[in-house]
């Protein structure tokens, strides 16, 4: 049994009425995606800014509600959970967010927010508890538990996402959805996020959905990778696979935006015309058509399905045949 069984989830939204030209007043923001992730595992969900990977992360452990398609979470449906029973399976979804600092109350010392999210969940017997508690998980994340006394704006950016992670893990979760974890920081301080986020991994076992813009870092801690656009899975498989061998034409042009240090390298950068479409008039047939290099007139009518072209590989483009049966 899977950690987490996504089955053609639908996110929409209401439009704003001044932007509309079309009459349906509706943003696809989600449009019929399905995926599973395995105990501790990681899988990375990329795609430019706007693509819907937030709005499919945010429906995914409940935190807005999703148009259609249900939620499996260890063999429950979350989807069909009340308010009450929704709250008490939180504890083992937890989200870490881009900037912490936002999220950290300013009036609030680390070790404060860290108990507080310990407090909701009932999980201390006695202050003492509660105190060691804090001193562990600070430890875990690679901070002194002297900082449990320190408020946000004495730390550095890293550091608050040091606390942020401490915070989701608290009540030891089977999940944690990380929305563009490491986009607010520096390079060499994303790289030591990411260590920590997987050495974590290996010693609790937890799994990620790993959210980002960035096909580079999310190579560094994926094991398998979701590319989406416009609401949709554009491909879908094993993460070495997809960054050594991409598929799908959008794939190819994200990748091909990654700096390569090998010097012969023969990677060219295909350069995209124009933005993203806007999901609430998205284009006729493959939402990529307007964008794709290789586009044909079919592409223009039909919605190419998400097709498996290798074990665990799936690419939804007219091009990119499945291998022949038999
Ligand atoms: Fe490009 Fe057509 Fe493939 Fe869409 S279906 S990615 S437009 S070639």
């Amino acid at each position: 049994m899977s950690l987490l069984e996504v089955c053609n989830l639908k996110v929409r939204f209401q439009a704003d009425r001044r932007r509309l030209r079309r009459s349906s007043g509706c943003v696809r923001a989600v449009d019929d995606v399905s995926f599973a992730i395995e105990p501790g595992e990681t899988l990375g969900l990329v795609g430019e800014s706007g693509c819907g990977k937030t709005s499919l992360a945010r429906a995914v452990i409940r935190l807005i509600e999703p148009a259609s398609g249900s939620v499996w979470f260890e063999g429950e449906e979350l989807t069909r959970l009340d308010a009450a029973a929704l709250r008490s399976r939180r504890r083992k979804f937890q989200m870490i967010f881009q900037d912490p600092y936002t999220t950290l109350d300013p009036l609030m010392t680390a070790g404060e927010a860290i108990g507080e999210a310990l407090d909701v969940h009932q999980l201390c017997q006695g202050e003492e508890d509660r105190r060691r508690q804090i001193e562990v998980l600070l430890s875990e994340v690679g901070l002194d538990p002297e900082h449990a006394r320190r408020y946000p704006h004495e730390f550095s950016g890293g550091q608050r996402q040091r606390i942020g992670i401490a915070r989701a893990l608290a009540v030891r979760p089977k999940l944690v959805v990380c929305d563009e974890p490491v986009s607010a920081l520096d390079v060499s301080v994303q790289a030591q996020i990411i260590n920590l986020l997987r050495e974590l991994q290996r010693s609790l076992g937890i799994a990620y959905l790993f959210i980002t813009h960035d096909l580079a870092v999310v190579e560094h801690i994926s094991q398998r990778i979701l590319v989406m656009y416009l609401g949709r899975v554009m491909e879908a498989g094993e993460a070495k696979l997809i960054c050594r061998s991409p598929k799908h034409p959008y794939t190819q042009a994200l990748l091909s935006a990654v700096p390569v240090l090998d010097p012969d390298s023969k990677r060219q950068r295909i350069i995209l015309p124009g933005e993203p479409p806007s999901p609430i008039d998205p284009p006729s047939g493959c939402p990529f058509h307007p964008r794709c290099p290789l586009a044909e007139a079919r592409c223009r009518e039909q919605t190419p399905a998400l097709r498996e072209i290798g074990a665990g590989h799936q690419v939804a483009c007219h091009l990119v045949a499945p291998p022949p049966m038999g």
